[in-house]
This record gives structure tokens, C-alpha cells and sequence, in this order.
């Protein structure tokens, strides 16, 4: 496991190499006419990425046979064979832990590249951000989540209203208490006498939607103080910040029967209200399925991850293989308005596979967002596509 995780932060082909003299190209590891390869190496034309909640998962409980269909893209010895990540708007905890839980729960090793939740492109903000205030909302360690990515001055939204005596009016009829968390690198303390940031003078300079908000009336109250005041509440009018969310799913299948209310949901709140106590209307940018953006940048770690854990034996062509496409990406979602439409406004070379362990029930294809193939369950899925992918 480590020497597995190790190729995958290896900087080099060459220690990429070094670090997993185990891991062998897949002809080597299947018979040739087993698998599809493309024109310029031994490595397999296609990856996968799989949605978790709905599909891997309800809650914590894995579903639709998914640790028996992940298995099957490793061989007996553990070692990947098939590039595959999980590509989910869900999130609230750096990649890093995502990975070692998901691991846990459907017993195969996933290392911290293969999960790319709804903030993961919230990284490429970094050089706009990464000395200024900003404020990172949602549920588990928001600003953890940050912090990894290299944000200096973040606060989580439970710190920072912490700072603001009545800010929320209703705290004292809230008998619910925020986590006391002990640990000193976390950024989601409690108010502490010393604070590291002027809350006071220093202005927020963007606010992330990192996952699904908790207390939605205390966190729109001060998200409207935030960006009506330009980033200090309780102030005059200014310029809004900007506003980042890391998704905007209306709804998700989560343990509850019928479906809950996403962070789509919290941002039409939110904007309603901005919009009727505010002049200008709210200006917002959300990412996660079924943006393109996030569909293009799995591929980019698709073949990051291919070329990690199969370029490192071959020694030519490296960098080629890095650039060269996949013939085929299938998206496994259980949400048509998300995964579905996502994979098919993405186009080549994304396949989108609808299961029915999910928001989707129906007998038929979804009609509006109809998917390229409908089956029950996961484990059906991946059936399928090593099926189509040995012929
Ligand atoms: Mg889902």
C-alpha cells in the first residue's frame, strides 16, 4: 500500500519507477487479446469514473456489489490495473482521508488522487487566494480542506462568526453545540483570546461553499453580511466578493428513503435572499458535475494515474503517453441531471452509465438526460465494460 501511494506522488517516471518495481504494464498482466490497447503501447484505452453516493455507496454502506466490481480492477496481488478515480460532488474532508475511509469501507487501496470531490478544482484558486482572508462554509473540515490546498488565511464559517458578538440572533435558541476540536493544526477551533486574523478590519476576500452547510439560517445571515459589506460584517455596502460553490446538486440519495436537499438547493436560498435585500444580484461560480470543467480535468487525472501506474516499466514514450487519450471514459452516476448530462455535455471520449441504486428509478432510460446504458447496479456496470473492453 505505501509503495503503491508512493508511485502516485512519485514527481518523476523515474522515481515513479523506482518506487514500484511490482507494478507491471497490463499486457503484461493480462493475455493480450484480452484487452483493448491503443495504437502506441501496452497500457488499456479506457478509464472509469464512478460516482460514490447512490452508486458505491448510501451513507457508509456500500451498494450494488461495488466492492466486488472494484476488486475486479485489481489483480490478485491488490496491484490497479484499470485506471479508475471517483468523481463525486460530495465532500467536507481533504482527498487525502476521503481515500484511506473509502479504503476502509470497500477494501481495496484508493490513494488520494483517486478522489476528486466537488471543492478539488477550489486548488487551482490557490495563487488568487492563498495570502488573503477567505472563509470556507460546510459540513465536516472545510477549512482543513483548504488549508491542504495551500490557503494560508482560512477560516471556517464557524470560527469566523464566532468572531461577531450577535451576529446570529437565534444562536441562543440553538441547543446544539459546534465541535469542540482539540487538535492544534485544525483551522475549525473555536474562538481562541489570541485570534490569528483581524476578523474586525480584515476584509473576507472570497467566500467557498466547500461542502453541504449545517446551519443554513446562521451561515446565509452572515454570507449576506460578508458580501453585501465587500467582506466586513456590520459595515457599509461594498463590493461583493467572490463566491465559490463546490457544487450545485438540488438533490442527493443519501440514507432517507426519498431524496435530500443539495447544495444547489442552499445557493437558491441564499441567492433569493441576497437578490431581494441587495441591489446588485448575486454574482457566483459553481463547480462540480455536471460541469465540463470537472469532466476534463478526470481525464487529466485519468491519464496522470495511467501514466503513473503504467508508464513507469516503459521506458520510452513516457511524456507521449502522458498527452495520449483515452478511447473511452465511462461516467457510472445514479443522477441523470448530473451525471449523465455532465458525461454527455463533456462529449468524447466520456460513455455515461446510468445505475438504478439511486436518485434513478425507472424501468426505462431517463427521458430528458437518456444515458448510453442503463443497468440495475455498479457491479452490472463494470461487468459490462471489461466485457465490451476485451472484444
Ligand atoms: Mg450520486
Amino acid at each position: 500500500m505505501r509503495r503503491f501511494l508512493s508511485v502516485l506522488r512519485a514527481s518523476s517516471p523515474a522515481e515513479a519507477r523506482r518506487a514500484l518495481p511490482l507494478c507491471r504494464p497490463y499486457s503484461l498482466l493480462q493475455p493480450q487479446q484480452e484487452q483493448q490497447h491503443d495504437q502506441t503501447g501496452d497500457r488499456p484505452s479506457f478509464g472509469i469514473a464512478f460516482d460514490i453516493d447512490g452508486v458505491i455507496l448510501r451513507g457508509r454502506t456500500p451498494i450494488g456489489g461495488s466492492p466486488q466490481a472494484l476488486r475486479s480492477l485489481y489483480t490478485d496481488d491488490g496491484i490497479l490495473k484499470i485506471p479508475f478515480l471517483f468523481l463525486t460532488n460530495g465532500g467536507g474532508v481533504p482527498e487525502s482521508k476521503r481515500a484511506s475511509e473509502l479504503s476502509r469501507l470497500l477494501e481495496v487501496d484508493i490513494s488520494a488522487p483517486q478522489v476528486v470531490q466537488g471543492h478539488s478544482p477550489f486548488k487551482r484558486l490557490l495563487s488568487r487566494f492563498e495570502n488573503e482572508l477567505i472563509v470556507a462554509v460546510g459540513k465536516g473540515e472545510p477549512a482543513e480542506v483548504m488549508s491542504e490546498y495551500g490557503f494560508k488565511k482560512v477560516l471556517s464559517m464557524d470560527e469566523y462568526a464566532s468572531y461577531f458578538d450577535e451576529i446570529d440572533p437565534l444562536s441562543q435558541y440553538k441547543t446544539w453545540t459546534v465541535r469542540q476540536i482539540t487538535d492544534n493544526n485544525s483551522n475549525s477551533k473555536p474562538r481562541d483570546p489570541h485570534p490569528r486574523f483581524d476578523a474586525h478590519r480584515s476584509k473576507v476576500q472570497a467566500a467557498f461553499i466547500v461542502s453541504d452547510p449545517v446551519d443554513w439560517g446562521r451561515d446565509i445571515q452572515v454570507l449576506c453580511d460578508i458580501l453585501r459589506s465587500g467582506g466586513l460584517p456590520g459595515k457599509e455596502n461594498g463590493n461583493q466578493p467572490p463566491l465559490f460553490f463546490a457544487s450545485d446538486d438540488l438533490e442527493y440519495q443519501a440514507v432517507f428513503p426519498s431524496e435530500r436537499l443539495g447544495m444547489g438547493a442552499f445557493r437558491i436560498a441564499l441567492e433569493s435572499i441576497f437578490n431581494r435585500i441587495n441591489q446588485n444580484p448575486l454574482q457566483y461560480t459553481s463547480f462540480g458535475k455536471p460541469n465540463p470543467f470537472v469532466f476534463q480535468n478526470a481525464e487529466a487525472v485519468l491519464k496522470q494515474l495511467r501514466s503513473n501506474i503504467f508508464g513507469m516499466m516503459l521506458t520510452e514514450n513516457v511524456r507521449e503517453m502522458e498527452g495520449s487519450s483515452f478511447k473511452t471514459i465511462y461516467m457510472i452516476g445514479d443522477n441523470p441531471s448530473v451525471d449523465i448530462k455532465g458525461a454527455k455535455k463533456a462529449g468524447r471520449p466520456w460513455f455515461s452509465i446510468l445505475t438504478r441504486t439511486g436518485v434513478f428509478r425507472g424501468k426505462e432510460n431517463h427521458s430528458e438526460f437518456p444515458a448510453d446504458l442503463v443497468v440495475d447496479t455498479v457491479e452490472e456496470a463494470v461487468d459490462y465494460i471489461l466485457r465490451r473492453e476485451s472484444t
